[in-house]
C-alpha cells in the first residue's frame, strides 16, 4: 500500500465517488480516504430523485447545471453497469408535482409555463386527469405539474458503482481514515495528514459534505457550508400503489422505488448533524404523506433513516480551487440535489484537475469566495 498519488480525495460520498470514477478513467493515480465507510452519510440517505424541474424553480446557474447533469443519466447508467456489473435502478416513469390548493395551482402553472421552454413534453394536469393518471392520490388535490421525462436512482448503488468503477481503473479506497490536515509548501499542497499516517499528492479534493467548513477551515477558508437533517421512512404494498413520483413543493415526497418500497420523506432540520430519527419527525411526514395518498395508512412499515444535507444558505455548491492554495479544490455543499449533481460535478472537477478548458463561466457561480469571509 503505497502513499503517493497524483490525487486525493477526501470523502466516500456520491460526489467524491464521481470525482474519483472520472480521474482514475483519465489514467490519473487516484485515491479516496473515508473517515467511515463508502456512502456512509447523505449519500445513502437520499431518495434518489433527478428533480431538476421540480426543485429548482428559477433558471441559473444550477438550474442550468442541474439540466446538464439529469441528461448524463441514462449513458451514465449503462457505462457503470458495463463497468461494474452494478445497477443503479434508473427508473424513468416521470414526476408529478402536486398542487394542493387553489394557490398552489396557481403557482404550479407558472412554473409548467416557465419549465415546457426546456421541455414540451411537461403539462398542467387537473384534478380529474392527474387521478385518471395515479388513483389512489387524494380527491383534495387540485392539480399538478406533469414531467415525464423524470426518474430517479438508488444513490447508495450510484455510488458503490462510482467507486467500483474508479477502483477497476485503478484508484485505490481507504476506509475508516479521517483527514486532519493539509500539508502544503510555498502555497502548493503536496499532501494530506490523515489518522493512518501522511499521504502524498499533487492534488486535494475537499468531497466531504456536510462536513466541509471544519476541513476547510484548517485551509484558512471559511465556507458557509451547515448541515439540515432529513428524516424518511420506507413502506410496501401488495400492489404498486403509485408508478410516478409524487412532489408536493417541499413539503412530501414519495418515490416507488424498482424494489417494491416507497421512500416517503423528507423533515429539514437545520444546524445538527446528530441523525436520531424521532416520533414527532416522522409522523409529521406520514401526515403530509396522507394528505397526498391516504392508502399508506394500511401499508406495511418497511424502515426509518436520515442524512444530513449539506446546506450552503444560498443553496449552491462549492466548486473550485482554493484562491490560495494552489493543488486543493472543493465540491461539496450539493444540499438538496447531491445524487442528480453527482455526475456534472465528478466530470467538472475531473477536468478542473487536468487543467482542460470549461465552458466559459459555468463554475463561476460557485466559487469558493462568494461569500467572501476569510479568516486567517
Ligand atoms: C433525506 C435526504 C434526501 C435526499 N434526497 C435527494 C434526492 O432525492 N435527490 C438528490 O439529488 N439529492 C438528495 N439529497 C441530497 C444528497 O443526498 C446530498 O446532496 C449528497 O449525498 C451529498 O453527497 P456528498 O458526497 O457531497 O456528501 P456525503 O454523502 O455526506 O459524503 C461525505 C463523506 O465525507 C466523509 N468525511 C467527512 N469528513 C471527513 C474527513 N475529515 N476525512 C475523511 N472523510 C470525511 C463522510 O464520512 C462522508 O462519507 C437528499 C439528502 C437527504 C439527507
Amino acid at each position: 500500500m503505497g502513499n503517493s498519488f497524483d490525487v486525493a480525495i477526501i470523502g466516500g460520498g456520491i460526489n467524491g465517488s464521481a470525482i474519483a470514477y472520472q480521474l482514475s478513467k483519465m489514467g490519473r493515480k487516484v485515491i479516496i480516504i473515508e473517515k467511515d465507510q463508502l456512502a456512509c452519510q447523505a449519500s445513502s440517505a437520499a431518495a434518489g430523485m433527478l428533480a431538476a424541474q421540480a426543485e429548482i424553480e428559477q433558471d441559473g446557474p444550477l438550474f442550468q447545471l442541474a439540466l446538464k447533469s439529469q441528461a448524463m443519466f441514462s449513458s451514465l447508467s449503462s457505462e457503470l453497469f458495463e463497468y461494474t456489473g452494478i445497477d443503479i435502478e434508473h427508473v424513468h416513469k416521470g414526476m408529478l408535482k402536486i398542487a394542493e390548493t387553489e394557490e398552489m395551482a396557481l403557482k404550479v402553472k407558472q412554473q409548467v409555463t416557465f419549465q415546457r421552454k426546456w421541455d414540451p413534453t411537461i403539462s398542467w394536469l387537473d384534478a380529474k386527469e392527474i387521478r385518471e393518471m395515479e388513483t389512489s392520490l387524494s380527491p383534495s388535490v387540485f392539480g399538478g405539474m406533469y414531467l415525464p421525462n423524470d426518474g430517479h436512482v438508488q444513490p447508495e448503488k450510484l455510488t458503490q458503482a462510482f467507486a467500483k468503477a474508479a477502483v477497476n481503473f485503478g484508484a485505490e479506497i481507504r476506509e475508516n481514515t479521517e483527514v486532519l490536515s493539509f500539508i502544503y509548501e510555498k502555497g502548493q499542497i503536496t499532501g494530506i495528514k490523515t489518522t493512518n499516517g501522511v499521504i502524498h499528492c499533487e492534488q486535494v479534493v475537499v468531497a466531504t459534505g456536510a462536513w466541509a467548513a471544519k476541513l476547510m477551515r484548517e485551509s484558512g477558508l471559511d465556507l458557509r457550508v451547515y448541515p439540515v437533517k432529513g428524516e424518511c421512512f420506507s413502506i410496501r404494498t401488495e400492489k404498486p400503489l403509485i408508478n410516478t413520483t409524487i412532489f408536493s413543493d417541499k413539503r412530501c415526497y414519495l418515490v416507488p422505488k424498482r424494489n417494491g418500497e416507497i421512500y416517503i420523506g423528507a423533515t429539514m432540520i437545520e444546524n445538527t448533524f446528530d441523525k436520531k430519527v424521532t416520533p414527532g419527525g416522522i409522523a409529521t411526514i406520514i401526515e403530509r404523506a396522507t394528505q397526498l395518498v391516504p392508502q399508506i395508512k394500511e401499508a406495511a412499515w418497511e424502515r426509518v433513516w436520515s442524512g444530513i444535507r449539506p446546506q450552503t444558505g444560498d443553496g449552491l455548491p462549492y466548486i473550485g480551487e482554493h484562491p490560495r492554495l494552489k493543488g486543493l479544490f472543493v465540491a461539496a455543499g450539493h444540499f438538496r440535489n447531491g445524487i442528480l449533481l453527482s455526475p456534472i460535478t465528478g466530470k467538472l472537477v475531473a477536468d478542473l484537475l487536468a487543467g482542460r478548458q470549461l465552458d466559459e463561466g459555468l463554475l463561476s457561480a460557485f466559487h469558493l469566495e462568494r461569500h467572501k469571509v476569510t479568516v486567517s
